[in-house]
C-alpha cells in the first residue's frame, strides 16, 4: 500500500485526479494530516463516506510507535520509533528559548563510514521515505502537543544520498498548507556529496545547508571521513561557493574538535584561510565520544582558544551547546537499534 504521506501537495493533487476526484480533497486531506494532524481517514468528516473508504483502501497513514522514549537532564527527548517493517530509527527533540527544534533521521543506517560517528558500524538497511521522514516531525508533535520551530537532518543518515526523498520531504515540510515551517527554519546536514550540493542549489528551496568539514588538509579528512577520498576539500568548497553564489545563503560548517587532533593554531589557521571571503558561520562541535571511538574531546580551553582565533580573523564561529548526551542523543551518538 501506499503512504499517504509521501507525496507533495502537487503530486497528491495529481494522485486524486487520477482517482477522478476533484484536486481541492487533495487539499483538505493535507489540512488533516499537517493542520489537525488526524491519525485516521474516519476522522477526515469533511470526505464522503465513500473517498475515505477508497482511501482507506489504497494508502497507509504511517503512525509510527515510540518504542523507547528517554528524557536528556536537559530537557532533550530521544525518541526510538518502530518504522512498520520491524526497522526502528531515532529522532531527537531539543527546546531553545526560541523554540523547539528536531533532529530527524533520513536513513535506517548510513553508508558514509565517518570514524568518530555512533551510526557507522550499523549495516545500512534503507533510505526513509518522504512519508517517513515527515512522520517523525508529526509523531514528536503529538507526543507532546507542541509545534516545532527547526528540522535538522543531523539524525541518522546522510540526506543528499537519499536526495529525492528528502527534497521531497521539504517541500510538505515548507508547504504552507502542509507543515509550514520556512525554508529557512531547515537545515540540511551533508558529509560532502559534492554532485548533490550543485543539484540542490537548482533547487529553488531556501534551507540552510550545513557542512560536516571536520579537518582543513585532505589527509586528515580522509582518515576521519572516507567521503573525502572521492571528493576531496577543493572539490567540495568550490561547490559551497556555487551554492552561496546561487542561493544567496549562508552555509554552515561544522567542525568537531578533537584533542591532538584537528584543534590547534595551525589548523585554525588554515581553516581561516579555507572559508576566507566565503558567506559563512563555524559551528564548533565538542566531539562527543562513541563506544570505542579513538577521538577525544579538546579541552575548553582549546575549543575557546579556537573559537578566538577564527572570530578575530574574520569568520564567524561559535560553540555548539551540547544537548542530551547523558541519553547518547548528542551530534553523532545515534544508532539504529536493531530490533531483530
Ligand atoms: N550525514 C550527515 C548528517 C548526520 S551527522 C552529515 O555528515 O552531516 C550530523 C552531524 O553530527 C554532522 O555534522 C556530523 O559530522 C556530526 N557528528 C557525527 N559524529 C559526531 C560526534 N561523535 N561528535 C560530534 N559531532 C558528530
Amino acid at each position: 500500500m501506499k503512504n499517504i504521506k509521501d507525496y507533495n501537495l502537487d503530486s497528491l493533487k495529481e494522485e486524486f485526479i487520477n482517482m477522478g476526484e476533484k484536486p481541492f480533497r487533495a487539499e483538505q486531506v493535507f489540512k488533516w494530516l499537517y493542520e489537525e494532524k488526524v491519525k485516521e481517514f474516519d476522522e477526515m468528516t469533511n470526505l464522503s463516506l465513500a473517498l475515505r473508504e477508497k482511501l482507506k483502501e489504497n494508502y497507509t497513514m504511517c503512525n509510527f510507535n515510540i518504542l523507547k522514549k528517554q528524557e536528556s537532564s536537559d530537557g532533550t527527548k530521544k525518541y526510538l520509533f518502530d518504522i512498520l517493517d520491524g526497522n526502528a530509527i531515532e529522532t531527537v527533540l531539543m527546546s531553545y528559548h526560541h523554540g523547539y527544534s528536531l533532529c530527524v533521521s533520513s536513513q535506517v543506517g548510513c553508508k558514509m563510514g565517518c570514524k568518530f560517528c555512533a551510526s557507522t558500524g550499523i549495516q545500512f538497511a534503507r533510505n526513509l521515505t518522504s512519508g517517513e521522514i515527515v512522520e517523525q516531525i508529526l509523531a514528536v508533535e503529538q507526543d507532546n502537543n507542541i509545534r516545532i520551530s527547526n528540522i535538522v537532518f543531523m539524525g541518522i543518515g546522510e540526506p543528499l544520498d537519499n536526495y529525492d526523498n528528502v527534497v521531497n520531504a521539504i517541500r510538505i515540510i515548507n508547504n504552507q498548507k502542509g507543515i509550514n515551517i520556512g525554508a529557512r527554519h531547515i537545515s540540511i546536514s551533508t558529509s560532502g556529496l559534492v554532485p548533490k550540493i550543485y543539484k540542490l542549489a537548482e533547487e529553488n528551496i531556501q534551507c540552510t545547508l550545513s557542512i560536516s568539514l571536520h579537518a582543513t588538509t585532505n589527509e586528515k579528512r580522509s582518515s576521519m571521513m572516507p567521503v573525502n577520498k572521492l571528493y576531496p576539500i577543493e572539490e567540495l568548497l568550490k561547490a559551497c561557493k556555487d551554492y552561496i553564489n546561487k542561493t544567496n545563503r549562508r552555509i554552515s560548517f561544522e567542525y568537531a574538535l578533537v584533542k591532538d587532533n584537528n584543534d590547534n593554531l595551525e589548523d585554525a589557521k588554515r581553516l581561516v584561510h579555507l572559508l576566507k571571503g566565503m558567506i559563512c558561520h563555524v559551528n564548533l562541535i565538542p566531539i562527543n565520544k562513541i563506544e570505542n571511538g579513538a577521538y577525544t574531546k579538546s579541552s575548553n580551553e582549546n575549543i575557546m582558544k579556537f573559537r578566538d582565533y577564527l572570530n578575530d580573523h574574520g569568520i564567524v564561529a561559535t560553540i555548539r551547546r551540547e544537548l542530551g548526551s547523558d541519553i547518547d542523543a548528542a551530534c553523532g551518538q545515534l544508532r539504529r537499534k536493531n530490533l531483530r
